[in-house]
């Protein structure tokens, strides 16, 4: 097949092969219209009114125009299938020349009464237009007619020795086009029918490579069965006496799943997922112990050191009988009690330990552990399976994620796992009342935040960037805003913190801003995990665009942490309408599921699921959240071809599946 090196491109078409990243002929060949310019004609008895529609006619060469230059309005008559349509065109002054008795291709909506409203025109008849004309995104400002040479240029060349490794039994069950006519069809469609099913092959390909990448990523499953543990029941209660307040229905059900998962001889691997607050930490906590009174050992791993110290902290508070039993293993720690801790652990002197991730990859020995938790926080990556492979057996795994999985995708991505929701939120709970600031700055809300303060709140102030110019030059950063809000708050202490920072530094910070011996604090994201200050009740986030929905929940739910009302601005001075419908999603909903799903919607999947990194093909067509039929199929589909690889043409498919890991680098 040919290397887009090897085509030859003129210097336009070269700069337009810069501009839009294209690295491979395939990254052409997807390059997909956004739209289409419809040069269908629809005849004059089907016009509806406030339709948008193309439609060809003689031109009278009768005019009026009011105003002048940039402010015209003309009005020209014109003859369609005998009827004298009146109209009207802004802001095109030359619209008033137009000669009589000319053909006319006219662009815009009817408002009924023969009235319409043009958006353009040309002096063509619509038999020389392209039925649909596609309309590709802009990386720069190429014209339109140099990007269609470009594309057509590539296709030419490279269109009919496109492979399709499409089993042709799926191809002849739902009478797909092929891979070439497809693509053909996407870029120059003769008419609607052939678009649709260009569409439909497209994207049907797309989940059935998205699924079967998933299963095969998922395939070796562990050993299922192990030893069961006594956990009596009189135990557990004297566990939930201790606690300073009644659980939740929510909790109450996960803790009851968790403990069944250890008595049973099925390993226990399951998700627990739970919004920002809902109170997961002391599910896992009752569990630890659980698993801890049958004779085992337990670890709780998170992602931060910070976070892990909050954990050991929480739970110390919780479970005052219980503080023996648990030890917080930190890199901080001087290399001889470190060795006595791995020592312990080794002995089974340590019943559980709680540690960031890499406490089990790092060489760590248990005598007999029986339970392993991890909390993810902020997303469910896909990485821990691996971990979970390397742990000895017979151990329980669950893991904690406050970014729900829609459920679409929940039980392929999770491949065995069994799910836990958390769903309701602790009793006098008030989510954070979020507002959408159309610029970034806060002067419009700066009498809100001094009352805040002046009432003994704290706040945070949360950037996209560290450094200047660091995400482009308009981006706020820590080390100016910080600055910047010293001197226009000289009444109060601002403290800095960033992920750049040395973990004794961030720490230092943190503790200064629980004891209120600062009130803001400028940080980057990493406050999305690990601060837990229930005096902080207000949070401003600039250039909030930049950051995914899921993260910006995440980091209101810092404000959310005592029965306090919160307070969260979004500051954004974009004006895309995309990125507005975005943020508005948080504007009117607290609810992490939803969230997540709007997320997926507009987003794709890339981000809230940790994705990206693990190298799944992402989406151009296909979308996870409104295309549920095609999702069902494709996954029953992609499973019976991973079952029967045995077949020339499934050999075929997982080959080219094969080819795409190798050329993205990921296993
Ligand atoms: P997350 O699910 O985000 O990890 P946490 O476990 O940190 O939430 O809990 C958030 C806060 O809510 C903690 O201060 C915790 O002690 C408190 N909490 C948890 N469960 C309850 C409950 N049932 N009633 C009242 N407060 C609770
Ligand atoms: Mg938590």
């Amino acid at each position: 097949m040919k290397d887009l090196n090897e085509i030859k491109l003129t210097t336009t078409q070269r700069k337009i092969k810069e501009a839009f990243n294209f690295e491979s002929v395939e990254d052409v060949l997807t390059n997909y219209p956004i739209r289409y310019d419809c040069y269908e004609a629809l005849p004059y008895s089907e016009w509806k009114i406030g339709e948008t529609l193309r439609f060809e006619a003689i031109t009278l060469g009768k005019s009026r125009s009011f105003g002048y230059g940039k402010k015209t309005i003309v009005h020209f008559e014109v003859m369609v299938e005998g009827q004298v349509i009146d109209v009207i065109i802004f802001n095109r002054p030359w619209a008033k020349t137009l000669p009589g008795q000319h053909v006319i291709t006219i662009f815009g909506k009817y408002n009924g009464h023969n009235k319409f409203t043009a958006i353009n025109y040309d002096l063509k008849a619509m038999k020389d237009h392209k039925p649909f004309e596609p309309i590709y995104r802009n990386k720069a400002d190429f014209q339109q007619r140099s990007i269609h040479a470009f594309m057509e240029k590539v296709l030419s060349e490279c269109l009919l020795e496109q492979e399709d490794t499409m089993p042709a039994t799926f191809i002849d069950k739902y009478r797909l086009l092929s891979r070439t006519q497809a693509l053909q069809s996407i870029h120059t469609p003769p008419n609607k029918r052939a678009l649709n099913q260009a569409i439909r092959r497209l994207k049907y390909e797309e989940f059935l490579r998205f699924f079967a990448h998933l299963y095969l990523k998922n395939e070796d499953t562990y050993c299922e069965e192990k030893q069961k543990k006594n956990i009596k029941n009189d135990y557990i209660q004297s566990l939930i006496h201790q606690i300073p307040f009644v659980l939740t229905k929510d909790q109450g059900k996960v803790l009851k799943e968790m403990i069944q998962d250890m008595k049973s001889t099925k390993k226990m691997n399951r998700l627990i997922q739970g919004d920002v607050g809902s109170g997961k930490t002391v599910v896992a906590g009752i569990s630890l112990f659980a698993c801890v009174s049958s004779g085992y050992q337990a670890a709780l791993l998170a992602p931060t050191e910070i976070l892990a110290r909050q954990h050991f902290e929480s739970l110390q508070a919780l479970f005052p009988k219980e503080k023996k039993k648990m030890m917080l293993l930190y890199s901080g720690l001087n290399a001889s009690k470190k060795e006595n801790i791995l020592n312990d652990l080794k002995e089974g002197n340590i019943q559980i330990v709680i540690g960031t991730h890499s406490l089990l990859q790092s060489g760590v020995h248990f005598q007999n552990l029986g339970l392993v938790i991890v909390d993810e926080q902020q997303r469910f990556g896909v990485q821990q399976r691996e971990f979970l492979k390397a742990q000895s057996d017979g151990v329980d795994f669950a893991v904690m994620s406050a970014t729900p999985i829609p459920r679409t995708l929940a039980s392929s991505l999770l491949g065995g796992m069994d799910v836990s929701t958390i769903q309701s939120m602790p009793k006098g709970r008030k989510a954070p009342i979020t507002k959408r600031i159309e610029e970034n700055s806060f002067r419009s809300v700066l009498k809100d935040i001094q009352s805040l303060l002046d009432k003994g709140h704290q706040l945070y102030v949360i950037c996209a960037a560290v450094n200047k110019n660091e995400n482009g030059f308009k981006v706020r950063n820590v080390y100016d805003t910080q600055k910047n809000l010293a001197k226009l708050f000289p009444n109060y202490q601002v403290g800095m913190i960033h992920g750049q920072m040395k973990s004794q530094e961030k720490e230092k910070v943190m503790q200064e801003f629980y004891d209120n011996q600062t009130q803001i604090l400028v940080s980057t994201t990493v406050v999305e995990v690990g601060m837990n200050c229930v005096n902080a009740t207000g949070m401003i986030i600039y250039d909030s665009d930049r950051f995914g929905l899921s993260t910006l929940h995440q980091l209101r739910g810092r404000i959310q942490r005592g029965n306090n009302q919160g307070y969260c601005w979004l500051l954004s001075d974009s004006h895309d309408e995309l990125t507005i419908e975005r943020l508005e999603v948080l504007v009117k909903s607290y609810d992490g599921f939803y969230i997540s799903e709007e997320d997926l919607r507009l987003r794709g999947p890339g981000d809230i699921l940790g994705l990206r990194q693990s190298g799944l093909p992402s989406f151009i067509l296909g979308n996870l959240i409104e295309d549920t039929a095609f999702i069902d199929q494709a996954k029953l589909d992609a499973k019976s071809i991973l079952d029967h690889p045995e077949t020339q043409e499934n050999q075929t498919f997982i080959n080219s599946l094969l080819k795409e890991r190798l050329k993205h680098g990921y296993s």
